[in-house]
């Protein structure tokens, strides 16, 4: 069980809610084939051991859940990659057994618990957790919960609408993780923007995919963004140009990365990805040539 102290901005409190943390198969090359090969050890100094391993030349994989807590409201920033999924084609992702669930009761908060479900937008490692098998069926994790899904995500991953291509790694993550929960009635669809409550607002950041979605937190002048996998490594802060493979727009994912950046480092808000190791959320500055850099890191536990 991993317990991670809570931050707090403003009124509201976010704690880190860790499903997995440790090794990952993918290199650099592989995830961000836009990067330099050579940067990464080159600044191993501060990319090990949070974000890559450099004795095996691999990168760190951290999946968690950000728990918000805002007028008495429970909130989940997406659901990782949940337990004994079948993922032919990502098999990193598959047959999971993870104490999630138990990490989550530690952070004070039962399924039933919680109020919202926020799925940043829907690849296979931000909706897993969504749902959780009982007997044959899947059914939804969260039963009291209102899941808030960007509508033109839900349209595109729906393989009737779009039927996938062979191979795709996203293979049964809307039948398991999406369409039990459309079933159940618990999913609110949204378009270009949604209010949660007076702190905090839904907006559309598509790039990565066509409905990543952006959470707002205003919360007595304490701001701060939660992105999803508008960045995925500390490096596409550095090299705001740098897509991740699975980016599907590319040109749209870089416009997208830099206008958020630029509005971080211009209101001091603090940033909060799917998949910082780390310190798992920090502050930018611009760097003064086109860029930005790390100002300094969130007050969590370092992973
Ligand atoms: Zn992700």
């Amino acid at each position: 069980m991993v317990t991670c102290p809570p931050v707090v901005l403003g009124d509201v409190e976010i704690t880190r809610v860790q499903e997995y943390a440790g090794p990952s198969p993918a290199t650099p090359s592989f995830l961000f084939p836009d990067s330099d090969p050579g940067y990464w050890d080159g600044n191993a100094s501060w990319l090990d051991p949070g974000f890559y391993d450099a004795a095996s030349g691999t990168l760190r994989s951290v999946l968690h859940t950000w728990l918000i807590r805002s007028q008495g409201t429970v909130i989940l920033v997406d659901t990782g990659a949940g337990n004994g999924k079948e993922r032919p084609y990502a098999p990193v992702y598959a047959h999971h057994n993870t104490a999630y669930l138990e990490n989550l009761r530690a952070a004070g908060v039962t399924p039933e618990d919680v109020d919202i479900v926020i799925n940043t937008h829907l690849h296979v490692d931000h909706v897993g957790w969504n749902t959780r098998l009982a007997g044959r069926d899947w059914v939804p994790t969260f039963p009291n919960a209102r899941y808030l899904i960007p509508e033109p995500d839900f349209l595109y991953w729906d393989p009737i609408r779009m039927p996938r291509p062979p191979g795709d790694g996203n293979q049964n993550v809307f039948e398991d993780s999406v369409l039990p929960v459309r079933r159940a009635g618990l999913i609110d669809l949204w378009n270009g923007e949604h209010r949660i409550n007076s702190e905090l607002v839904l907006q559309e950041a598509p790039g990565h995919t066509p409905g990543s979605a952006v959470l707002r937190l205003d919360s007595k002048g304490a701001g701060a963004l939660f992105v999803g996998d508008i960045l995925h490594s500390p490096v596409q802060i550095i090299s705001p140009d740098v897509n991740s493979c699975f980016c599907e727009d590319p040109a749209m994912a870089r416009a997208t990365r830099r206008r958020l950046l630029a509005e971080a480092a211009d209101r001091d808000l603090l940033v909060f990805p799917g998949h910082f190791g780390g310190g798992s959320a920090c502050r930018v500055d611009h760097s003064g040539t086109d860029a930005f850099v790390i100002r300094d890191w969130a007050d969590f536990a370092r992973i």
